[in-house]
């Protein structure tokens, strides 16, 4: 049997300058400028964007953490007021995406890290992860906290982390301006200590 492969290429290709620019992945309107990074998205503080989607962000992000450390504090009203306003920045600015990956779901406070999602490939020893669901009320309460070990020789650690999702403090999802309660939720964790 005879393979072929066809490389015929395409003629009369060719780039203009403007092919070259690229354009900012939040707005999608914006070219971001050659050799200039325009600014670094606060979402992973590595996708390049352009200066007035680092603006918002910026501004947006200032609001967030006034949310969240309303809510870590038991101010309900601050911190829906805080979260409004990030939504409007974000909206008025056609940054969707970037509201839901901030507001579309749950979120373990302190947003810190205190709660690691697992990452693979880090370290020779094999690290405890422990899969939990439970459910989050629009105040942003864990209940229903159902958690196993993924690993039969970790189940120690379990309880742990079950007795820290009962008392953190979410940031709720939030549609509309609303808070909205969240059901089985299922997210694992790494247990570091
Ligand atoms: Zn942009």
């Amino acid at each position: 049997m005879t393979v072929t492969t066809d490389i015929t290429q395409p003629i009369g290709e060719f780039r203009t300058d403007f092919d070259l620019l690229r354009q900012c992945p939040r707005c999608q309107r914006q070219a971001l400028p050659l050799g200039y990074p325009g600014a670094l998205s606060r979402a992973d503080n590595k996708t390049e964007v352009c200066s007035p989607c680092g603006q918002v962000e910026g501004l947006a992000d200032a609001w967030l953490e006034l949310g969240d450390w309303n809510q870590w504090n038991d101010r309900p009203q601050q911190a829906l007021a805080a979260y409004g306003e990030v939504a409007s920045l974000l909206q008025g600015a056609g940054l969707g995406d970037l509201l839901h990956e901030w507001l579309g779901q749950p979120v373990e406070l302190p947003a810190n890290g205190a709660f690691w999602q697992p990452r693979p490939g880090q370290g020779a020893t094999e690290p405890v992860v422990v899969q939990a669901s439970y459910d989050v009320s629009a105040a942003g309460r864990a209940s229903n906290v159902d958690v196993k070990a993924v690993a039969s020789e970790h189940a120690a650690k379990a309880g742990k982390v079950r007795r820290s999702l009962g008392q953190t403090r979410f940031r709720p999802s939030l549609v509309d301006g609303e808070p909205q309660a969240s059901a089985r939720l299922s997210r694992q964790y790494e247990v570091l200590d």
